[in-house]
């Protein structure tokens, strides 16, 4: 199994010169840092469903007499696309199973997640409160993959939620056997304790009444209804306060073995985290260190400690 997790990326991100005049919108971040931690699978969906560069910029525009939003090229005797592009993205995205998330690129017709520009008059007045058309399908046909625009990625919360997300659904696919592994499954929501206290200690409870008793013949319906719960918590953005509880549970697990200037260090330091005075990478480092001193196998697994790889940089922000 590639242990790269795999995010589709409109191709026109990465560099290709796809767009409608020949041109592209390469992201550096996308090409220069993810590159070195995902394999980076480039889609056009204009170019595949055989539109070529250069080509017509293509619209959506709402039908008038019904409200419907179309995809229009106006440069076509039957203007109207929607139909026939919608049926071509349907079959792209059946083979999109592999992948652990995808980076559209904003504003599109076709890619845009959300707020595309839909023209809703003879004057061209636009209204942003469009989905692209590939982004639809994609999003319908895959709820629980993380999928995020290169725009949003520049804020650090919703990019630090963003990955942990890929991450999260690129371990729960690496489970082995799924079927018929109920240890890997419970192992997996023990891992996640604390990324899902994090949004909120009721919602391990809620988690952990669907995992309790699930036995291998409850285990496929058991899992599918697990994932796409767990997927949906993990896409809250966790508040500082709901940190700071999870920061001093962990320190309840070393409150035996750590002299009192040791808890007043980090006792002070998630204090400093919770007034937005240093980031929260600081006192999970210094969790991570006592971590290796005072080794403890359940914490050891806890995905909270390290849930990217830290390159990424992400949890560095103060905001
Ligand atoms: S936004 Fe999507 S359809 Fe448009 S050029 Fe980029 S990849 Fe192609």
């Amino acid at each position: 199994m590639n242990t790269k997790p795999i995010l589709g990326v409109s191709a026109c991100l990465l560099g290709q010169p796809v767009r409608f005049d020949g041109g592209h919108k390469k992201a550096r971040y996308i090409t220069e840092t993810l590159s070195e931690y995902f394999e980076l699978m480039p889609v056009c969906p204009e170019v595949e469903a055989g539109l070529g560069v250069p080509r017509p910029t293509i619209q959506l525009r709402q039908n008038p007499e019904n409200g419907e939003v179309r995809l229009i090229n106006p440069r076509l005797a039957d203007a109207n696309i929607t139909d026939s592009m919608r049926s071509h993205y349907k079959r792209k995205v059946e083979g999109m199973a592999n992948l652990a998330g995808y980076i559209l690129k904003k504003g599109s017709p076709t890619c845009g997640m959300e707020r595309v520009p839909v023209i809703v008059d003879d004057n061209g007045y636009r209204r942003h409160e469009g989905v692209g058309i590939f982004a639809q399908e994609l999003i319908s046909r895959w709820p629980l993959l993380p999928v995020e625009e290169e725009g949003r990625l520049n804020d650090s919360q919703i990019r630090e939620n963003f990955f942990e997300r890929v991450y999260a659904l690129q371990n729960w696919r690496s489970i082995e056997n799924p079927e018929t592994n109920v240890k890997g499954f419970i192992e997996f929501h023990a891992s996640y304790k604390l990324l899902i206290m994090s949004r909120g200690s009721h919602y391990y409870q809620e988690l952990g009444r669907m995992v309790a008793g699930t036995t291998k013949n409850s285990l496929v319906e058991t899992r599918e209804a697990y994932i796409r719960q767990f997927m949906e918590i993990m896409s809250i953005r966790p508040s500082r306060n709901r940190q700071v509880n999870v920061l001093q549970h962990l320190l309840g697990y070393f409150k035996r073995d750590l002299d009192s200037s040791d808890k007043q260090e980090l006792l002070a330091l998630f204090d400093s985290y919770r007034r937005q005075e240093i980031p929260l990478i600081t006192p999970v480092t210094l969790l991570r260190h006592h971590l290796r001193r005072l080794p403890n196998p359940y914490l050891e697994m806890q995905r909270y400690l390290a849930p990217c790889p830290e390159q990424l940089a992400l949890r560095s922000y103060l905001t």
